[in-house]
């Protein structure tokens, strides 16, 4: 089966390896492709995001390596660029649209960043109610452009065991649908994301599966992906996603057309 990733991070940001050594896993993998997707520069946070100096390397060395492997993969230059940022200096080959943050007033507030940070936003900001933090978190990936929505349902990354969120209360649902109603009409392509099954958060990939039964409903696409920072986890849960997604009826995993 054609296999790929195109959410991949290396040591131009977060990562922990270097975009060779993810390259050499995924032909080690018989991947067909592998795509990059540094985290594009913020602002307001220059903690987990590729400086203005990094990118620009970032983006020379990929386009090197893609190269250099054209003959044993395909390699694919793109972004993963935040919900909040507004830098764009360069022409990638697709962007992943992600919410890391939202804003609060006159802060910004991190998505993702502890299950403490998490709850006191919800605290501080939002007067304890956790609908009210959702739906500004669906709000502000709805308001994005791009290729692939990136984990799309990330406010419940500290959702194992005892839960912030109810899926099924009816505010945090309508969210959702909200979204998924904007983010169709985009044409963009929803990614089912592993990588937080590799790094021990989630025992599923984002979206939940309820949000997949939706999405297939209304003719979405989907693309599998591990938002790997360690090359040995490239493909990640991918077997027991690919299996989770036919049942729910989908066929295509990795389809790269919407690639220009
Ligand atoms: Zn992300
Ligand atoms: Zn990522």
């Amino acid at each position: 089966m054609t296999r790929g990733s195109l959410h991949v991070h290396t040591t131009y940001c977060d990562g922990k390896n270097t975009p060779e050594e993810n390259i050499l896993s995924a032909i080690e993998k018989k991947f067909t492709y592998i795509g990059f997707s540094g985290h594009g520069y913020t602002d307001f946070d220059e903690r987990y995001c590729m400086s203005k100096e990094k990118e620009a390397q970032y983006f020379e060395e990929i386009g090197r390596l893609a190269e250099k492997y054209k003959n044993q993969i395909k390699v694919f230059r793109g972004i993963e660029k935040d919900g909040l940022s507004t830098y764009d200096a360069h022409a990638y080959d697709y962007t992943i649209a992600s919410v890391h943050y939202i804003r609060a007033g006159k802060e910004i507030c991190e998505i993702d960043g502890g299950r403490d940070i998490q709850e006191n936003t919800i605290k501080n900001f939002f007067g304890g109610d956790p609908y009210a933090f959702a739906e500004e978190y669906f709000r502000t990936v709805a308001n994005q452009e791009g290729d692939i929505v990136g984990h799309l349902d990330l406010v419940t990354k500290y959702d194992k065991g005892d839960k912030i969120f109810n899926p099924g209360e009816e505010r945090y649902k309508k969210a959702v649908l909200s979204a998924l109603e904007i983010l169709l009409d985009k044409n963009m392509v929803f990614e089912v994301n592993t990588g937080s099954m590799a790094r021990g958060y989630k025992d599923r990939p984002y979206p939940d599966t309820w949000i997949l039964e939706e999405l297939k409903k209304r003719g979405g696409k989907v693309i599998i992906t591990s938002d790997c920072h360690r090359a040995q986890f490239l493909d990640f849960a991918y077997e027991e996603t690919e299996k989770m997604l036919s049942k729910i009826g989908f066929t295509n995993f990795y389809n790269i057309d919407f690639i220009k």
